[in-house]
């Protein structure tokens, strides 16, 4: 992601601009203004202040007193809208200070996007290797060095995080803050929030605290040992059998991975479909090829009871109401995110909260309460590092611009099953439901020329275009390289530009995206 710094180093806060006094920022009403004499995000002028609250934890603490800092904007987590706007709003002249419990960079470089893809890359040279034969090489033995894999995968996210804490030891503001953050209530117009030992009274709080691994309702699950999207890098021995609970994207992602490397698997989801809410064409020409790959799927089966077994996991299920278990080494559970709102003081100052948790945002991602915001996972729709850091962009507008970029917007997504599957906008099923005419282009990757070369011949790409207008409403790239491909359709969405344009363009020779053309050429 592009990152954002505070420009300038040394003694920052002697070159900030003191904001005028009962100035309103731009399009929202809010006082960002402090006086001159206050040292906003630093230890306050009146020194350590006791306030009643916080004597009671004084007192327990033995004396220790409380910290209390004051700023403009106290941003909740250092994910992946948090610090770009950390870094945008200090650099704008405002006061910031970001809090973060744990590392910075969040799900995506910790646990989730970096180190995934990294170990996805490995488990391709594997399997690539092995294949060796279909490009005339002989490559006689092909060994997994499973801790090596995990190593090189942890190796890429340690630069990640070490750049990101880079861009906060250059400057003083942003201001990082290590610990929980916390509201605890409102006064004089500031937000009062607890980070670790101190008070941070800030007039706008944007929260940005992302999401966990959910637990489902399965018995037995609070007792035994089990691999999820925080901890699986922790984990450096190959499983024998893995058992996932849940089919959605980080299982087929995973799922994958585990079985190049050599283990077997078993997804088990209630649903009929895996990623069921994609195209049914297109997820089964998907679940084929991981199939052959041999991953075993047991859809349209819940899982009821786990239990830990002599040599691993027990995972009971039922299908159309007949019961049977599955003997795995690893259980691996992914069955859906919860959001890290539910520890977060939010009913202090009266944030409303969706029943799955999730804070109710309008498409300026303001909530309920003025002054705060929500930005990321946490404020419902897709769940990705792109729209994550897109909503950066639009709180930048809400904030500090003329407020116009909001959530309508075009989301692609990927997908990182080898062949990926590229994704935007509506599929088939979407726009035929909201009663649109569609028509439906389809290309097979084998007869792309490029892929035959490339010997990637599998997958194929659909697209749906409003037969009234013309007008491209989604695509499913599912090929080597998709989630590249299906940029083309991005663009022209963007652009709300009719298919023709890239019907009519001209596409390198070889290349996959010549196949992306040909699918809107096949209506003709
Ligand atoms: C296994 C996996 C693979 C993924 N792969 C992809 C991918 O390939 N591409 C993609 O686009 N997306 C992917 N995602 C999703 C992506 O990681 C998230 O959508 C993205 O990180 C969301 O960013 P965020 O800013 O909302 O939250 P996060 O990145 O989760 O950041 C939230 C931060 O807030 C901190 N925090 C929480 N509560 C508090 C508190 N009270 N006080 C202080 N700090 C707090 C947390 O420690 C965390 O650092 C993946 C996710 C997983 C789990």
């Amino acid at each position: 992601m592009p990152e954002g710094r505070p420009s300038g180093s040394g003694d920052w806060w002697g070159s900030i601009p003191s904001l005028p006094t009962n100035k309103t920022s731009q399009g929202r009403g809010f006082r960002v203004s402090r006086s001159p004499a206050t040292r906003p995000c630093s230890p306050s002028d009146v020194g350590m202040i006791q306030r009643p609250e916080m004597s009671r934890s004084a007192g327990r603490r033995a004396g220790k007193k409380t910290e209390t800092q004051t700023c403009d904007f106290l941003i909740v987590g250092g994910g992946q809208a948090g610090i770009p706007l950390a870094q945008h709003l200090a650099k704008a002249g405002h006061r910031v200070a970001l809090a973060e419990r744990r590392h910075l960079g969040g799900s995506c470089v910790n646990f989730g996007c970096t180190p995934t893809k990294a170990v996805i890359a490995s488990a391709r040279a594997a399997f690539q290797a092995r294949r060796g034969a279909v490009f005339g090489l002989r490559i006689p033995t092909v060994e997994v060095d499973f801790p090596a894999v995990l190593d090189r995968a942890r190796s890429i996210l340690m630069q990640s995080r070490a750049s990101l804490r880079r861009g906060f030891e250059q400057s003083d503001n942003p201001r990082l803050l290590r610990g929980h953050a916390r509201f605890t209530g409102r006064r004089d117009g500031d937000f009062h929030v607890k980070v670790g030992d101190q008070t941070i009274l800030a007039r706008q709080v944007v929260l940005d605290t992302g999401t966990r691994t959910g637990r489902p309702d399965v018995e037995g699950l609070d007792k035994v040992p089990y691999l999820e999207a925080g901890n699986w890098l922790d984990h450096p021995e190959l499983p024998d059998h893995v058992v996932f609970i849940g089919g959605g994207y980080i299982a087929l992602e995973m799922g994958q991975f585990y079985c190049r490397m050599g283990s077997r698997v078993t997804i088990v989801d209630p649903a009929g479909s895996a990623l069921d809410q994609e195209d049914p064409d297109v997820v089964l020409l998907l679940q084929r090829l991981l199939e052959a790959e041999g991953l075993q799927f047991r859809l349209g089966s819940r899982a009821t009871r786990v239990e830990a077994g002599r040599r691993g996991v027990t995972v009971h299920v039922e299908t159309d109401g007949h019961a049977d278990a599955i003997r795995g080494t690893h259980l691996f559970v992914a069955a859906g995110r919860q959001p890290n709102t539910d520890d977060l003081g939010l009913k202090t100052v009266g944030v409303k909260l969706r029943k799955d948790g999730i804070v109710e945002t309008d498409e300026r991602l303001a909530t309920s309460v003025p002054g705060i915001w929500a930005a990321g996972d946490i404020r419902g729709g897709p769940m990705f590092t792109h729209t994550a850091w897109d909503d950066f962009r639009v709180l930048q507008s809400q904030l500090t611009g003329d407020g116009s970029r909001t959530t309508r917007r075009v989301v692609p997504y990927a997908i990182y099953t080898d062949p990926e599957l590229g994704r935007v906008g509506m599929t088939e099923g979407e726009a035929r439901a909201a009663g649109v005419r569609v028509k439906i282009g389809r290309f097979e990757m084998r007869d792309n020329g490029k892929a035959r070369e490339l010997s990637e011949t599998q997958g194929s790409v659909k697209v749906v275009v409003d037969a009234t207008t013309d007008l491209v409403l989604g695509a499913a790239v599912l090929s080597a390289e998709g989630s590249e491909l299906v940029h083309i359709f991005v663009a022209l969405m963007n652009a709300k530009a009719p298919y023709s344009v890239l019907r009519d363009s001209i596409q390198i020779h070889p290349t996959l995206s010549e196949g992306v053309q040909s699918a809107v050429a096949s209506f003709e």
